[in-house]
């Protein structure tokens, strides 16, 4: 049986935002020189288990993800910030195909369940 197709990327990323969302706790892991970088409102958004430093998770995602479901944009409220993590997972890139293959349609529902809400 021939593979799966590849997933389609994104032109651009703030019109995906797929990869900032998990429902995991320790999705993404702030070490000491990511939270050297952040200011104290960007710290304010991450939390401590245990000795181990990670961004919130809030909603399905990353607490520092913003939807906007008026320009349907993801943006990151504190990308020149942001977890090496995060730098690390480039457009594009197998770990970017990985992420659109199991939860692309997640930014989609979560526009959906903020214009519900506002309703
Ligand atoms: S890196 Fe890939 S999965 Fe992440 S926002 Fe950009 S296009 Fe989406
Ligand atoms: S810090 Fe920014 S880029 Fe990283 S997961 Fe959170 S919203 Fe996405």
């Amino acid at each position: 049986m021939p593979p799966p197709p590849l997933p389609e990327v994104p032109s651009d990323c703030l019109l995906c935002g797929t990869c900032c969302f998990s429902d995991l706790p320790e999705y993404v892991r702030v070490f000491g020189v990511d939270h050297d970088r952040m200011d104290d409102d960007a710290r304010a958004l991450t939390t401590f288990l245990g000795n181990r430093c990670f961004m919130r998770i809030e909603d399905g995602h990353c607490a520092a993800l913003v939807p906007d479901p008026q320009t349907r944009r993801f943006v990151c409220s504190i990308y020149p910030m942001r977890p090496d993590a995060c730098r690390s997972l480039d457009r594009g890139t197998s770990a970017c195909l990985g992420e659109l293959s199991l939860k692309r349609e997640r930014p989609l529902l979560a526009l959906e369940a903020i214009v519900r809400k506002n309703r």
